[in-house]
């Protein structure tokens, strides 16, 4: 069955060190890096859309000709005239990398503020994808409108999917934080956790714990990701179940472990596979991700 995937967030500009004091640049996003991968696994009848807010300047041009070179629509994305995109650098010091992020002015912020806009981007889809991130970038008053869009699509019966991603300097208070994920989980009926920043942020005491909070919440399905000890899965009534990572031997970089698997497991779900059978897939996808630099790694490089 075709359909239509609109992943809704923030893509930024990327800088990583590309030596004798060069910068190289790249994009990406965690809801975008989920569109890429969306793409690269999806049926080639299903359309994976992506939905932002950019600027009217030449990275922003940039931005949405690499987007549809990898075969996702921008048709939906707004462009702000006088805005820029937000952008991040990546440095490496001793093997660690640290991010330094220029975000508070990114045209991103600004997705949510045509609310008609919106309703008629996530009515035209089959699958409505957004995360904790997408939530911290925006005002209350856009976050409100998001979340009232995602409640109508989740009403309307259509799968909308929430990846928590807790990113605490994005919100301006803790308790904020944490009630407006619980709002986008409410407005969600799959939700994609990693465990470790539930376990931070929500104190659970193991993966159990976390479905539990999610399935309380009224989500109706729940894949709580934990690293190399793989996934819980709670599918609506049936048992939970856990599914395990596949082994990696060299873990070269992290980034998009999460975001990858979301992509790999949601497209093995829409081409009918069972819950099992699409975490196991996920697993394998986030497992060859994790075995390269960098958020996005070519489709070639993907277990068909
Ligand atoms: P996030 O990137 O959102 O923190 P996780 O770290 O839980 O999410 O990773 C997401 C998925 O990536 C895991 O469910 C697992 O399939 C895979 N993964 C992550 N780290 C490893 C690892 N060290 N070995 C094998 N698979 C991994």
């Amino acid at each position: 069955m075709a359909g239509k995937l609109l992943s809704i967030g923030e893509c930024m500009v990327e800088l990583s060190q590309a030596g004798e004091g060069l910068l190289r640049k790249g994009f990406a996003g965690d809801t975008f890096n989920t569109a890429w991968y969306a793409r690269a696994c999806f049926p080639a009848d299903w359309q994976i859309d992506y939905f932002t807010a950019v600027g009217d300047d030449p990275m922003s041009s940039d931005m949405l000709s690499m987007m549809n070179a990898a075969g996702i629509g921008t048709s939906l994305v707004i462009r702000i005239p006088g805005k820029t995109p937000g952008l991040y650098l990546i440095t490496l010091k001793d093997g660690e990398r640290t991010f330094s992020y220029w975000r508070d002015t990114a045209a991103a912020k600004k997705l949510a503020d045509d609310a008609d806009h919106l309703r008629a981007a996530i009515e035209s889809a089959d699958i409505v994808y957004f995360s904790g991130i997408t939530l911290g970038i925006l005002a209350p008053e856009a976050v409100d409108t998001l979340l009232s869009e995602a409640r109508r699509a989740k009403a309307m019966g259509k799968m909308v999917v929430f990846d928590p991603n807790i990113r605490p300097r994005l919100w301006p208070s803790k308790e904020y934080m944490l009630k407006t994920i619980e709002d986008g989980a409410r407005a969600s009926s799959l939700a994609l956790p990693s465990f470790d920043d539930e376990k931070v942020h929500f104190g659970d005491k193991d993966e159990q714990a976390t479905v539990a909070r999610y399935k309380a919440l009224g989500v109706e399905n729940v894949v709580v990701k934990n690293g190399p000890d793989g996934v819980t899965l709670a599918f609506g009534s049936e048992p939970v179940i856990h599914v395990p990572a596949v082994k990696v031997d060299k873990v070269i970089d992290t980034t998009s472990a999460g975001d990858s698997f979301n992509g790999g497991f949601l497209a093995r779900l829409v081409e009918g596979g069972t819950p099992a059978e699409a975490a196991a897939h996920g697993a394998a996808v986030a497992a060859r991700v994790i075995c390269h630099h960098g958020a996005l790694i070519s489709p070639d490089l993907l277990p068909k």
